[in-house]
């Protein structure tokens, strides 16, 4: 059975189509009449903006990192704040969400995937909500059994109608009511902040399938692009979330755009947040050597080189990677040992230490720098014009070099 004919035994949703379809709808039109009409003022623009911004850290920080992912802990009044303004993004209750996106992950780019990217874009970016999960709960919730025993979530998703009705339409009407402009707060907190939630989130399923670099993974679609992470409060690097999930921060480095790892650590340092997963330092750098390892191996296939030559530049390549991770470990290991005894030690041990750490840093930048060099080198394969006696000059310079 393939992915098509189980959609074509899915009968459409109509609630969800109708709403998809109208309120883009209502939110042009009436925006462009009521702007005509009334004017555009900075309490549309405020509403508008407030709703637009607590809603989605509602759905990365909350419905995604913390309830799919459990990447973190949090205190019970922010666990309520992510179930009631995270319905209001409209994108179904906690439970099934996540459900849905924990298969994604398990079969993701398959077709048991619910928003599986092989299908087109469109079908991942909002054409498989027009369709209806006809399973009973049991079997659709049968991936979710921690939430299932979550008192918060369960009410969450039997009063998920009227908390849609309350916070999506009548608190932004009600906010705009304050100010006079009731219906402005109603057309732009409420309407068109839904379908900039619902588009955004919706890129995460299509654009970070589609376009982007594979540092960490070549195994699915997921790519990660810093141009949608600001579009998508952090969640653009979906390479790295898709390879290490269960971290709590989705840009790894510290200029990477990520706002929802920005507000976990202020939920942190408030005590409103605790145990942040993070994945060590040497794995993520296993992965992206894996990754590169794996990468020349394919265009070593493409090229002119012969079985034996490649199998003696990949024993040079596994002796490099070993080395920068060994050299990597141990600075690693130095820094966190000073880290944790210097307060114990004395000036002069503390210098000692000091050199230690500095004489690790530098091994390691020196693997890294030969380690760079050597994928510089190998990387002239995967140019076109690459004939075998360039191939073969490459790799020299390799041996030559003695990199390792
Ligand atoms: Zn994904
Ligand atoms: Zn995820």
């Amino acid at each position: 059975m393939n992915a098509t004919d189980l959609d074509e035994r899915r009968p459409i949703d109509w609630i969800n189509s109708a709403f998809l379809v109208l309120t883009p709808l209502i939110a042009l039109i009436g925006g462009v009449w009521y702007v005509a009409r009334f004017g555009f003022t900075r309490y549309e623009a405020l509403n508008l903006l407030a709703m637009f911004v607590l809603t989605s850290v509602c759905v990365t920080a909350g419905y995604h990192r913390y309830f799919s992912h459990r990447s973190y802990e949090c205190s019970t009044p922010v666990k309520l704040f992510y179930l009631v303004f995270g319905a209001a993004a409209v994108e179904n209750s906690v439970l099934c969400w996540a459900s849905d996106h924990r298969r994604h992950h398990r079969f993701v780019d398959t077709p048991e995937d619910p928003y599986n990217i092989l299908r087109g874009g469109l079908y991942a970016h909002m054409g498989w909500i027009f369709y209806k999960d006809t399973r009973d709960e049991k079997t659709r919730f049968d991936n979710v059994p921690d939430l299932l025993k979550d008192p918060l979530v369960r009410w969450q998703h039997r009063w998920y109608v009227p908390l849609v009705v309350a916070v999506t339409f009548v608190l932004p009407t009600l906010i705009g009511l304050a100010f006079g402009r009731p219906l402005g707060g109603l057309l732009f907190g409420g309407f068109l902040r839904v379908v900039l939630v619902h588009h955004t989130t919706f890129f995460i399923n299509s654009l970070a399938h589609l376009y982007g670099e594979r540092p960490y993974s070549l195994q699915d679609t997921a790519r990660d692009s810093w141009w949608l992470a600001p579009l998508t409060f952090g969640e653009g690097y979906h390479n790295f979330h898709h390879k290490f999930q269960a971290d709590y921060r989705n840009g790894l480095r510290w200029w990477q755009f990520d706002a929802t790892k920005w507000w976990i650590n202020a939920l942190r340092l408030t005590g409103q947040a605790r145990a942040l997963k993070r994945t060590p330092e040497s794995l993520i750098l296993k992965a992206r050597l894996a990754v590169e390892k794996e990468r020349l191996a394919l265009r070593a296939q493409q090229s002119a080189a012969s079985d034996e030559l490649w199998r003696r530049v990949q024993a040079r390549l596994d002796a490099g990677s070993a080395r920068l991770q060994a050299a990597h470990e141990a600075y690693a290991h130095a820094k966190a040992e000073y880290r944790r005894r210097r307060d114990q030690w004395t000036a002069d041990a503390r210098r000692q230490w000091d050199e230690t750490v500095s004489a690790r840093r530098a091994e390691y930048r020196e693997a890294l720098e030969r380690w760079q060099a050597t994928m510089r080198a190998m990387n002239r394969l995967s140019q076109p014009s690459a004939q075998s006696l360039l191939t073969l000059t490459a790799f020299m310079d390799i041996f030559k070099h003695r990199l390792f």
